[in-house]
């Protein structure tokens, strides 16, 4: 397979036009039609799940199990969970009606938005762009998809099979950068779903502001690991680098940073050692269980982190091969590039502390997470860190498995996103939710209409 295949910038309008005038033809709202091109997604995924999870491979060294857990697996189950619900979440939702409306009734009704610009990021680039496509065809949207670049096999395979298994009218896939990115932007959309970086995340949301489309933009950011003196510490290690080192680190909800207390930190570092070398054995780059940087200018970043920095494990890499080892850092500077930028990478940094207490103002310092992980067998500091933190996703004694629940919204704030999917959000996002109130012609009371001078009040 080659490099992904730009489309050409002079098809681009007219494919858009065209998927608007589908939406406009009215069929995509249909329920029956809806749930059958959410069968034919899962269709595509079992038929040429060999050629889905090699592209994964091949474009990030994922190994099949990882893949299938985090990518195709994770869509199948968003399918069969939004099949099991459609019907339901499409039906009007009952609100109660004041008495001065009465008789009347209230209810909000879910229409569709028309059609949604699906924009891919390259670390998941299946499940970061099919999950957000099941929640548009759930919602009886049409949709224009455009693949990262960078993951150019997955983005090569998926416009392949799209158009064999999806309406072809409805749902068209675009490949390309930025030139065809921008191109995209430029033509009305009803909704653009973004998946990326922050910097791309504003870029999208202007040339959206010009429409007035809204935008879903799902981004990242440091996400924090705090580690209270109170947990167990060997459950937490594995737990951590199951997070962390998934994917190689190239994951928007991994913990980014570890803040700890000194007194416990040397235990901790050894417990993340030694799970490190369990998972991916002594030789990491050996482990078919570990994956790789996507691309040479992601691996210089990462590079670039660690200089000048106490690296106390790892640190070997292969840029030919793309393999960046797992590596820990000890006590960083706060104000160097590694704890200014996102890593989004194999690289984690331990922050030691005096006291806990320390850890909450230095996670209240920078922008809202993405995730944020605490780690703690105190009900207390559990709640204390709920309450005084803000961001797009919390779990309490576990990586990222919010991920696995369809019935949690996900989704950023702050700097690390705006709107939220999977599930109902997801259908509900990409819905808009309509008020209706229903009044009968009974009881027409004259007092609401002008004259006013027939009251005698004065207000
Ligand atoms: P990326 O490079 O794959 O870019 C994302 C998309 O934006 C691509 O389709 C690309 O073609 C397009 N794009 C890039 N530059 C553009 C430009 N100048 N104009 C218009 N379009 C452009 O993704 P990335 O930014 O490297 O992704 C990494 C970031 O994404 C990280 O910050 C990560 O945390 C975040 N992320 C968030 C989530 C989430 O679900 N919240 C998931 C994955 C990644």
């Amino acid at each position: 397979m080659n490099a992904a295949d730009p489309t050409n910038h002079s098809e681009i309008a007219n494919l858009v036009s065209g998927v608007r005038d589908t939406f406009a033809s009215g069929y995509s709202k249909d329920y029956a039609w809806r749930v059958e091109q959410l069968k034919q997604l899962e269709l595509m995924i079992k038929e040429k799940q060999d050629d889905l999870l090699s592209a994964l491979h091949t474009d990030l060294g994922k190994c099949k199990t990882e893949a299938w857990i985090s990518e195709l697996g994770f869509v199948l189950s968003d399918i069969n969970h939004t099949i099991k619900h459609l019907k339901k979440w499409m039906k009007p939702r009952k609100k109660s009606t004041p008495i001065g409306a009465q008789p009347g009734k209230s209810y909000v009704l879910p229409e569709p938005l028309g059609t949604v610009l699906i924009i891919g990021a390259w670390n998941y680039p299946f499940q970061l762009l099919i999950a957000p496509l099941v929640a548009a065809i759930a919602a009886g949207n049409c949709a224009v998809l455009k693949p990262s670049e960078l993951s150019s096999h997955m983005s090569t395979l998926l416009a392949q099979l799209i158009p064999k298994y999806l309406d072809n009218n409805a749902y068209v896939v675009v490949e390309g950068a930025v030139d065809e990115t921008t191109e995209l932007l430029k033509q009305q959309f009803d909704h653009i779903f973004y998946t990326g970086g922050e910097a791309v995340g504003k870029i999208v949301m202007s040339a959206a502001a010009k429409h007035l489309t809204p935008v879903t933009l799902e981004l990242g950011g440091k996400s924090p690991c705090i580690v209270d003196n109170s947990a167990n510490i060997d459950v937490t290690a594995a737990r951590i680098v199951w997070s962390k080192w998934m994917n190689a680190g190239q994951t928007c909800v991994a913990p980014d940073y570890v803040l700890v207390e000194k007194s416990i930190s040397d235990q901790l570092v050894i417990a993340i050692q030694n799970k490190i070398s369990d998972f991916y054995g002594k030789k990491p780059e050996t482990s078919k269980d570990y994956g790789k940087i996507i691309n040479e200018r992601h691996f210089q970043r990462l590079t670039g982190y660690l200089e000048n920095q106490n690296v106390v494990f790892g640190g070997n890499q292969n840029i030919q091969t793309g393999f960046f080892e797992p590596t820990l850092v000890l006590d960083p500077a706060l104000d160097s590039t590694i704890m200014q930028e996102e890593i989004f990478g194999p690289i984690l940094p331990i922050i030691t502390l005096d006291s806990i207490d320390e850890a909450i103002p230095m996670v209240n310092a920078r922008a809202k997470p993405l995730a944020l992980y605490v780690y703690t067998d105190s009900n207390d500091y559990e709640q204390k860190v709920l309450q005084q933190t803000s961001a797009g996703n919390v779990c309490v004694n576990d990586g990222f498995m919010f991920m696995t629940n369809p019935d949690l919204p996900f989704g950023g704030v702050g700097n690390s996103g705006m709107g939220s999917y999977h599930g109902q959000s997801g259908f509900d996002r990409l819905s808009h939710l309509k008020t209706v109130m229903k009044r009968s012609f009974k009881f027409d009371v004259s007092l609401r209409y002008p004259p006013f001078s027939k009251f005698k009040l004065s207000i």
